[in-house]
């Protein structure tokens, strides 16, 4: 018997699930993802978490034919590392990930690639509609997509295709992205970026709030975050006014997607989504069709919960060995 292994490294949990042959899932982990010292730190959790997930099924990791990872990035896919995470501390400079996984399994099969690319093979492989063009977007500590067309996903000469968080939204530029320029759609609408977002509108717009906002903090050092921010709406018209405005960003960039791939449907994932629905989807969805000239899709949350990256990371080893999506994905899943 075959088996396989999936990854979703995220910076907040190290998750990861192991298949037999017909795709179904037999043993699952879940570790935090240790925040230093170093590197290595995070690579032994990844091995960890896979040894665990292979002793809930009942295998030996050698026994393990494709290990499928979905991980923050920046990947050097070339070396099979992530290089200075963005979303980790700043002594985390590089995680080796596809030499040690090759190691535990005693194989050189590894695919590595973004975590978007990933949560996107896992609706496509496992989720319950997966037409050959269609989006899965994240809105988490940052913004991305995995975006196929045809059938195909589109990945780049680099594998960076689909760094849909850095594309403009506002040519004014009021806000600027960790990436140092202006105007990017994750400076207004991911979870490290609204805080700051509230700020800067605070300070064009002060009004009544129970947020700990003044109008001379510094953007730099916000006193809350995106969670109490969307758990202050509809009791806190400030609150209010921010969601509004960034349901206005995540809908320009939705429109541009649409524009520009044509997809059936966009499905949503990532922390800041999957906490918060209805606040992040009911404003795209209500500002799209009068913005898109062509078809207009549904914007909906992913159907794999929080599971679509490691669900994805699966996926992404079994596609490797010439698996195809089962009929009925939804008895396969743990
Ligand atoms: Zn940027």
């Amino acid at each position: 018997m075959e088996y396989y292994a999936g990854v979703d490294l995220g910076a907040t949990n190290t998750r990861a699930a192991v298949a037999d042959a017909t795709a179904t899932v037999i043993g699952a982990a879940t570790r935090s993802t240790p925040q230093g010292p170093t590197g290595i730190a995070v690579t032994e959790t990844v091995l960890s978490v896979v040894r665990d997930a292979c002793e809930e099924a009942g295998i030996d990791p050698s026994s393990i034919s494709v290990v499928g990872v979905g991980s923050i990035g920046p990947l050097d896919l070339a070396a099979g590392v992530i290089e200075n995470p963005a979303n980790l501390p700043d002594t985390i400079d590089r995680i080796p990930l596809s030499g040690p996984l090759k190691s535990l399994i005693g194989g050189d099969r590894v695919v590595l690639r973004n975590d978007a690319d990933t949560g996107l093979l896992g609706e496509r492989f496992y989720g319950e509609y997966a037409p050959d063009d269609m989006i899965y977007v994240t809105i988490s500590s940052g913004v991305g997509a995995g975006v196929a067309v045809d059938g195909s996903l589109l990945s780049g000469w680099d594998g960076n295709a689909g760094e849909i968080g850095h594309m403009l939204v506002d040519p004014d530029g009021m806000m600027t992205c960790g990436c140092g320029r202006d105007g990017h759609w994750e400076a207004y609408c991911s979870g490290n970026n609204i805080p700051k977002y509230a700020q800067q509108l605070y300070e064009q717009h002060p009004m009544e709030t129970d947020l700990p906002l003044s109008s001379t903090a510094d953007t730099a050092d916000v006193p809350f975050d995106a969670a109490e921010l969307f758990a202050h709406a509809g009791t806190d018209p400030f609150a209010d006014y921010v969601i509004e405005r960034i349901g206005k960003w995540n809908a320009v960039g939705m429109a541009n997607l649409v524009h520009t791939y044509a997809p059936l449907v966009i499905n949503v994932g990532g922390a800041v989504a999957l906490n918060n629905p209805e606040l992040i989807l009911d404003p795209i969805n209500e500002r799209l069709s009068e913005m898109v000239l062509t078809n207009v899709p549904d914007v909906q949350l992913t159907t794999l919960s929080g599971d679509v990256v490691v669900h994805g990371a699966l996926a992404s080893a079994l596609l490797a060995d010439g698996h195809t999506r089962p009929d009925n994905p939804e008895q396969f899943r743990k």
